[in-house]
């Protein structure tokens, strides 16, 4: 039995934006939500408080960076 009818292609849309903080693509609730990944977030509340830098290096958040996590 042949199902011509079936052909049909399976089209996603998917919500994404841009990074406000490094361009970088969000596809996630959180990104979606905030304009900026879990990391670039971390960095913009940590530049844009006064606690001092000690307790969080950056060295730490960028070795969690990727390409798709940002
Ligand atoms: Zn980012």
């Amino acid at each position: 039995m042949q199902v011509e009818d079936d052909k049909e292609e399976e089209i996603f849309t998917i919500k994404a934006c841009r990074c406000k903080r490094c361009g970088g693509i969000l596809l996630s609730d959180y990104g979606l939500k905030h304009k900026m990944g879990h990391v670039c977030k971390a960095k913009y509340d940590l530049e844009n408080s006064s606690i001092d830098e000690n307790q969080i290096t950056f060295d730490d958040i960028l070795s969690e960076e990727t390409e798709v996590l940002h």
